[in-house]
């Protein structure tokens, strides 16, 4: 059976992709920040499919967390096959006169900093086991890092654009290894993330001017999250995919 942790699971992008890759078959670990209930919510959903699932908190922005998180993956799961870097933050939407210090280093810590220390945890995990094939992480990107966010968050869109960076300079680094790391860039999905930019209703709003007139659901990320973790893609790595309804 193939394990996957997911940064992020409990709720959103992250909860579909859970399912997704339960039905798959995988063994789905699933990380979240601080809502317990949600996450443990996940997993006796997935449980109760017949599938095989575990709850794991730690604070991405954390390195000493994600350290632990990691040697708790070794210790109680072993090996990891495969990596999403979903869990992403973002704040009330503001202009740039409104932005701190404080908060672009927040986001920044939790998108990028806490991400690519997850990346580096993984590569350990697996020079570990001394098991590289046909490994694969994929990022979650958004958009934003092509369109700027301007008006609602650019910090955020800044974070988003290292992650493509980071997508394509990882996948370098580990072709020659046989992992691959690919990214998706998805844009206007029905989440409660909005909620934290301060207007849930957010996607309602773009959804007529889209070319696809309609807002995402987490489900349509989490089928090509699933297919660049799969080997149906196994030549491809260092892309990107867009998912913003034609935007
Ligand atoms: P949600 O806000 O719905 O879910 C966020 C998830 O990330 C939760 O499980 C949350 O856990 C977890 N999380 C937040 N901070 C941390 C942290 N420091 N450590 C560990 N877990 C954390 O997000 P979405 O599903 O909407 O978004 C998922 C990804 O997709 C993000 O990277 C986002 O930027 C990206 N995206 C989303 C778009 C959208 O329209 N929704 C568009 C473009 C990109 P908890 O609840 O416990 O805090």
């Amino acid at each position: 059976m193939k394990t996957v942790l997911i940064t992020g699971g409990s709720r959103g992008i992250g909860r579909a992709t859970a399912l997704q890759l339960a039905r798959l078959g995988m063994r789905v670990l699933i990380n979240y920040k601080s809502d317990h209930q949600a996450a443990e919510g996940v997993v006796a959903e997935i449980q109760a499919a017949g599938g095989v699932a575990y709850a794991l908190p730690c604070d991405i922005s954390s390195e000493s967390e994600v350290v632990k998180l990691f040697e708790t993956v070794k210790q109680q799961h072993g090996d990891l096959h495969y990596l999403v870097n979903n869990a992403g933050i973002l704040f009330q939407q503001c202009r740039t006169e409104a932005l701190t210090a404080q908060r672009i280093n927040t986001v920044l810590a939790t998108n990028v900093t806490g991400l690519l220390i997850c990346c580096r945890e993984f590569i350990q995990l697996a020079r570990h086991f001394n098991h590289f094939d046909k490994k694969a992480i994929v990022n979650v990107s958004s958009a934003a890092a092509r369109l700027g966010a301007p008006g609602e968050y650019i910090d955020y869109a800044a974070s988003k654009g290292a992650v493509d960076s980071i997508t394509k300079g990882l996948s370098l680094e580990l072709a020659e290894l046989g992992i691959r790391v690919n990214g998706v860039r998805p844009g206007y999905i029905y989440t409660q993330m909005h909620q934290d930019g301060g207007e849930a209703g957010r996607v309602d709003r773009v959804a007529a001017q889209l070319p696809l007139k309609r807002g995402g659901e987490p489900e349509e990320i989490a089928e090509i999250i699933s297919w660049l973790l799969s080997d149906a893609s196994s030549y491809v790595t260092g892309s990107i995919i867009d998912a913003a309804g034609g935007r």
